[in-house]
């Protein structure tokens, strides 16, 4: 499929309404011809070649959840082996990894959006960019940013992200503007340039574009982390969501308020608990069609994350529609003495603490509907338990979770017992 190449800052309202439109069209028309699965289910919903014209229509289809794509398997791929030329997985921080195949086209619209999303975070053809995550174990996000800045036109070293001395030798030997990175990877990096008295906010970077963990909280405030290693760089972070399902992904602009979508390449909703839509500014699950995908076309994916749609135009000038900081998970949601308790902001909390070794949460059932939420955590050396830090969680949660201190052993044994290559700091016994 071809995908419309778009400048976005020159997109008004109308032609971002028609890009959605005619991209949702288009989507439903390529499943219900050429996957097996959707087919069987949009002809259940009575789905007709053309019946679907535009957004509006979206709510005669069935959602798509992540165990429906894991339980259809290929039977919702929509093209032949012989036309895949990519296969990545999800990270498996929920469940099995799935299979996400891609087609040339499918690569070439990877590329399409990261090129969009660079170029909202402000970056150009003149730019030097270091990529500090892997670009292997089957990670699809790596491999995006390569092709999107190659598409950009800016000059790209794969620095990966196993070394702080190879990344701060690439800052001062190429004078880089950009870094794509994991924030805890960035303090982890300033961290160990200090100590071989190197600041790093005297360097050439200007920018950090963040993946896989928030930088924003609920309120558009950066999470202490990200505080943390915007100060130790001296250079502002851009935080990105990015879905490997969807092959798509949002980029903050230098306003740091929320994501900008690009219409040309994905369609969000936001549905309350009733599968009904909910206005702009309040929170319910991100719910995506993504446009122009060949290989695994998916229709009304349930996201299972919870943000919201921002309301209003942006300070930056573009049009495009926002998407807020993630707030949680929907499967995570906790029900804490009738209080709705996302396991993010307990993390939010924790990560402020300085004397925190680390952290692990176990959820677990209380009864039919109350659960219990037990704070495993070790402290740095010297630190005393600190008990400012349950009055902060009562203040941020309004209520007390049980706090158990361990060894740091015993911490790293629990975060690294997880499938996936994310370190494991939920764990949901319910
Ligand atoms: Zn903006």
């Amino acid at each position: 499929m071809r995908i419309p190449r778009v400048d976005e800052g020159a997109l008004s309202p109308a032609t971002i309404q028609a890009l959605l439109d005619g991209g949702v069209s288009r989507a439903v028309d390529w499943a219900l011809e050429h996957s097996p699965w959707n087919r069987a289910r949009l002809q259940a919903a009575g789905v007709r070649p053309d019946s679907v014209r535009g957004v509006a229509d979206l709510r005669f289809l069935p959602t798509t959840s992540k165990h429906d794509l894991a339980a259809a398997g290929r039977d919702l791929w929509a093209v032949p082996q012989a036309a895949v030329v990519d296969i990545s997985t999800t990270s498996g921080t929920s469940g099995e990894p799935t299979l996400c195949p891609m087609t040339e086209a499918d690569l070439q619209r990877l590329a399409e959006n990261e090129r969009l999303s660079f170029t909202c975070a402000g970056l150009a053809a003149a730019d030097t960019v270091l990529v500090a995550v892997t670009l292997d174990r089957c990670f699809m996000a790596g491999l995006a940013y390569f092709m999107g800045l190659r598409a950009l036109g800016a000059s790209v070293a794969r620095v990966g992200s196993g070394s702080p001395a190879l990344l701060v030798d690439m800052v001062q030997r190429l004078a880089p503007s950009a870094i794509v990175g994991v924030p805890s990877f960035f303090e982890h990096t300033a961290h160990w340039a200090a100590g071989q008295g190197i600041d790093l906010r005297t360097s050439s970077v200007t920018r950090l574009v963040c993946i896989g963990e928030p930088v924003r909280g609920p309120n558009l405030a950066p999470t202490p982390l990200a505080a943390r290693a915007a100060a130790a760089w001296g250079a502002r972070l851009h935080g990105s969501y990015g879905i490997s399902e969807l092959a798509a992904s949002t980029c903050e602009c230098a306003q740091g308020a929320g994501g900008h979508l690009h219409p040309s390449l994905l369609h969000v909703e936001i549905l309350d608990e009733r599968d009904q839509p909910v206005p702009p500014g309040e929170l319910g699950e991100v719910v995506a069609t993504p446009l122009g995908v060949e290989a695994l076309p998916l229709l009304r994916y349930r996201t299972g994350d919870i943000a919201a749609l921002l309301p209003g135009p942006c300070g930056c000038g573009l049009q495009t529609p926002r998407l807020g900081p993630i707030v949680g998970r929907k499967h995570q949601a906790l029900k804490l003495k009738g209080t709705t308790v996302y396991p993010a902001a307990v993390q939010r909390v924790l990560d402020a603490e300085p004397g925190l070794y680390g952290y692990v949460l176990v959820a677990r059932s209380d009864g039919a509907l109350s659960d219990s939420l037990e704070i495993k955590l070790a402290l740095r050396e010297g630190e005393d338990p600190s008990s400012g830090l349950r009055a902060r969680l009562q203040g941020a949660l309004k209520v007390t979770p049980t706090l158990t201190v361990v060894e740091p052993q015993a911490i790293d044994a629990l975060q690294q017992a997880g499938v996936g290559r994310k370190r494991r700091v939920f764990i949901d016994e319910r």
